[in-house]
């Protein structure tokens, strides 16, 4: 062997014995531990079927390195003779010669005394944890060492009691029993009990009855009779039965009410009564059995006395029997409820609810939305109205103000006629007073009233439609006709400033949609504005020049003059409400004409010309209608 070949020899034995040493101390690597449990009955029968389930799982979960277990179901009932005891004693001595078993657990009295009996040559160095045993059925100073369990305190007089209680007219009471060895130590357990708490009460012991003549029996009970029911393993005839099925046909079939001592026996008919709980014996017996493994000896683990019994009741058994459940002693607990449709369908009715709430919800968020929504539309065209009475009214007060201007020139305008009226009056009167007069010259002169009296009428109208208040209806109309109207209404103001007027209008004339009262006011504002302007301009000097123009898509009139123009900073601001350079003036007109302007969805704006003075150019979109013209 060479030198690195030791060396690897050396390394093996190194590895093997760290590994010795980790398996020692994992309790994965453990001695398997090796449990039987013994049954008196078949396991597959409901009560014992739960009880071993318990047992399983309570050895399994507190034995983390794992524990073996066996189950050896005896159906002692059914094959009661001793031949087949001695048969299984030597079956199972046989069968486990080769395994070390560490507990026997056995379960209810029958597979006790058959541990006792037999244990040792079966399960040699076995301790044995019982489990489901009245104090009554051994006697506890005679254990051997190696022995200890949970001791079940089976109770029976409550059970009497109960039945008495809720059905208080009794006069008979029936008990049913079976006839094997474990049927008849219960039995008699109960006989002891109930003789000693209710020595008054007689009870009719049916013990052994096949089950045929027992439902006979049932179905025709007379009134008033309560039946006690408590294991049924075989009939008299050695007919062997399933307990639990016995207890659903008595109550199924039996005319009145029956209670039995075991839970297990619930949910099949019975009505209820002052029941034991299997369940926690074998819960327990394994915790002790679990103790022995870890290495307690059995002797130093007395037996534990449990008492789990309490008054249970089949809430369906109470209708059917008419018991109230305020007649309950308290603490009583009922099973099989009839849930109703919240209890039964509580999480579909939850999540049904959410999603109807989340939809509510939803709709409602919407309908909030929509109302918001419409009362911003009401607002915004409640306020677009309010703008609009508002322009309305300013625009009147901007007329008002303007013919409040022009009353002079008006009044001259209407005087003129009004002088010539009266001149040609009193000419037809000489003529008549003459006696003389020619039909013709009379004729001429009633021409000429006529006329200057409709002179007067068309000023009139003009300035009473000017500070008559809103606007006229919207129309197609003739901008050359306006400009021609308003200069005629500004023909006297204009003269009387000396102020020459021009108009260059295109051909056709450009046709818009709009109100004429407004729109001749912005005009009449800006002819004004214009002869303001020029006061200053040297006589001669003093031109204003009205063009109305296409220009592009739009159509344009402009007022230019040759007054002093505008400051070019101011080209602007002149539009804004209350910037005026005049001393009585209001500065709203030019403000009341770009509003009026823009609600015609046209624009006005200011500019200064080269040859001095200013030009207000107003932009209108035209209109290619066809309909009345101007006609108002
Ligand atoms: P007001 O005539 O009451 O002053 P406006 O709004 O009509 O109010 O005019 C505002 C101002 O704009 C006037 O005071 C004037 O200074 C200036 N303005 C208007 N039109 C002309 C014009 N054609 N030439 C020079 N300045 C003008």
């Amino acid at each position: 062997m060479n030198v690195h070949a030791r060396r690897r020899g050396y390394s093996h034995a190194a590895w093997l014995a760290v590994l010795l040493a980790l398996g020692l101390a994992t309790p994965g690597l453990a001695q398997m531990r090796r449990v039987v449990l013994l049954y008196d009955e078949r396991t597959d029968l409901p009560g014992l079927a739960t009880l071993d389930a318990r047992l399983v799982a309570t050895l399994t979960a507190g034995s983390p390195g794992g524990v073996e277990i066996y189950r050896e179901a005896m159906d002692l009932s059914r094959f009661a003779a001793d031949r087949h005891r001695v048969l299984l004693r030597n079956y199972l001595r046989a069968k486990y010669a080769d395994k070390r078993i560490d507990v026997v657990i056995p379960v209810l009295g029958p597979a006790l005394d058959f541990a006792l009996a037999h244990g040792r040559e079966m399960f040699p160095g076995a301790a044995i944890v019982f489990c489901g045993i009245d104090r009554r059925e051994f006697d506890a100073r005679r254990l051997p060492a190696n022995v200890t369990g949970v001791i079940l305190k089976r109770v029976f007089a409550p059970t009497l009691e109960l039945a008495l209680r809720l059905h208080p007219g009794t006069e008979h009471v029936l008990l049913i029993s079976g006839s094997s060895e474990f049927d008849r130590r219960l039995v008699e357990a109960a006989r002891v009990e109930f003789r000693a708490a209710r020595p008054e009460v007689t009870i009719d012991y049916r013990i052994g009855l096949p089950l045929p003549d027992l439902l006979e029996t049932l179905a025709r009970l007379p009134p008033r009779t309560v039946v006690l029911y408590s294991t049924m393993f075989t009939d008299r005839t050695g007919r062997p039965y399933v307990p639990h099925e016995v207890a659903a046909r008595i109550a199924d079939t039996a005319n009145a009410p029956v209670y039995a001592f075991v839970d297990q026996y619930l949910g099949g008919g019975i009505v209820g009564g002052h029941m034991y709980n299997l369940d926690v014996h074998a819960e327990e017996a394994a915790r002790l059995a679990l103790q022995v493994l870890a290495g307690t000896p059995p002797s130093a683990i007395p037996p534990v006395e449990r008492l789990a019994s309490a008054d249970v009741f089949d809430w369906r058994q109470l209708r059917r029997w008419g018991i109230d459940e305020h007649q309950l002693p308290a603490g009583a607990v009922v099973r099989f409820r009839d849930i109703g449709p919240w209890e039964r369908y509580r999480t579909t009715i939850l999540i049904a609810a959410g999603l109807l709430l989340l939809q509510s919800a939803l709709i409602a968020a919407l309908l909030l939305e929509r109302r918001s929504r419409r009362r911003s539309q009401m607002a915004l065209q409640q306020s677009e109205a309010r703008v609009n009475v508002q322009r309305a009214e300013l625009a009147h007060l901007g007329r008002v103000a303007m013919v409040g201007e022009l009353s002079a020139a008006l009044a001259h305008e209407i005087n003129q006629p009004l002088t010539a009226i009266l001149a040609n009056a009193r000419a037809a009167l000489r003529l008549i007073k003459s006696d003389g007069p020619g039909s013709v010259e009379l004729r001429a002169i009633l021409e000429d009233i006529a006329a200057d009296d409709l002179r007067a009428g068309t000023v009139v109208h003009r300035a009473r439609d000017l500070v008559k208040k809103g606007g006229s209806e919207p129309r197609i109309l003739s901008v050359n006709e306006m400009v021609a109207e308003v200069l005629e209404l500004a023909r006297t103001d204009l003269q009387d400033h000396g102020v020459v007027a021009r108009t260059r209008l295109c051909s056709p004339a450009p046709r818009v949609f709009g109100d004429r009262v407004q729109l001749e006011q912005v005009l009449l504002n800006l002819i004004m504005n214009a002869s303001d302007a020029m006061r200053e301009t040297p006589a001669g000097q003093r031109l204003l020049i009205v063009s109305t123009v296409m220009h592009g898509d739009a159509v344009r009139i402009e007022v230019e003059d040759r007054g002093s123009g505008i400051a070019p900073d101011a080209l602007e601001t002149v539009f804004e409400p209350f910037v005026t350079t005049k001393g009585d003036g209001l500065g709203l007109g030019l403000s009341i004409c770009r509003s009026i302007i823009s609600a015609h969805h046209g624009s006005i704006r200011a500019q200064n010309n080269s040859e001095g003075g200013a030009t207000f150019v107003i932009s209108l979109p035209p209109t290619t209608g066809t309909g009345p013209l101007n006609a108002s």
